[in-house]
């Protein structure tokens, strides 16, 4: 049973003269385990996607299912990671991870542990107490990351996560979160990432998911067939 299906969504923006669809019969599945991308270009309904599938949003018509239970009816438990950050600026690295497991009522005593743990693992030992502005684009990305896997979600997404990033920086933040993800220390079942840059969908991925506009659609499958060091 996937983690994740989509039976026939469809999102219809605007109403009369203006009613357009932005996605049209998506059907799709997320396993376990999986690392899957969506590529697809700008204004195909990509951020729309993600945004159903994390309950954002509900869709015009068709279904989501968790574990085969409609969305409507489960905590789906899923994070984002944004690609301009979308940090708080007056808090510190510390307190925004912090703050995430406190709203998902995480008792202090685990927190405190928790939160310095995974920004350990991303590498920004040392920045606690450091504010956003203070960083540079890819360690607060770095933050991002910190904060969506500490809740410990079932599903990870990532939405355009290294755009906003300069070449060197994306690069190297690519490299490290793919050796989390393969040597199992990020404590979720599957990762969606939303990307318009094959290279990265092709590397990252075990499998894309194609999609194209007008209306938003899925064109197609990629299983990527290179042997992966997870398997
Ligand atoms: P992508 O992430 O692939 O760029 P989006 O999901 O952001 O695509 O947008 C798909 C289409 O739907 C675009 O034409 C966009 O302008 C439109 N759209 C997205 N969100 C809304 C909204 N809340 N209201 C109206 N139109 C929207
Ligand atoms: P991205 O493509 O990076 O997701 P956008 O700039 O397309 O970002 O959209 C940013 C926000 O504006 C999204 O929440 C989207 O739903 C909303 N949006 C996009 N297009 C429209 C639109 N035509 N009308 C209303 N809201 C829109």
């Amino acid at each position: 049973i996937p983690l994740v299906e989509l039976k026939n969504v469809q999102q219809v923006y605007g109403s009369g003269a203006r009613r357009f669809t932005a996605i049209q019969d998506v059907n799709l599945i997320i396993r376990e385990g999986e690392f899957v991308a969506l590529l697809g270009p700008s204004g195909c309904g990509k951020s729309t996607l993600l945004r159903i599938i994390t309950g954002l949003q509900s869709p015009t018509s068709g279904q989501v299912l968790y574990r085969g239970t409609p969305l409507h009816d489960v905590n789906p438990y899923a994070t984002i990671v944004f690609q301009t950050f979308a940090l708080f600026p007056w808090l510190t690295v510390f307190e925004n991870v912090d703050l995430a497991l406190k709203v998902r009522g995480v008792a202090a005593e685990v927190r405190k542990n928790r939160a310095l743990e995974l920004l350990d693992k991303v590498g920004l030992d040392g920045f606690e107490t450091a504010y956003p502005r203070e960083l540079s684009g890819g360690m607060r990305q770095k933050v991002g990351f910190a904060r969506a896997i500490a809740v410990e979600p079932e599903l990870l997404c990532l939405d355009e996560p290294f755009s906003a990033l300069d070449l060197l920086s994306a690069e190297s933040l690519r490299g490290e979160l793919m050796e989390l993800w393969l040597s199992g220390a990020i404590p979720t079942r599957a990762i969606l990432m939303v990307t318009h840059n094959i290279e990265e969908a092709v590397f990252m991925a075990d499998r894309v998911i194609l999609m194209d506009k007008e209306p938003g659609r899925v064109v197609g499958s990629l299983d990527i067939t290179l042997p992966h060091p997870r398997q």
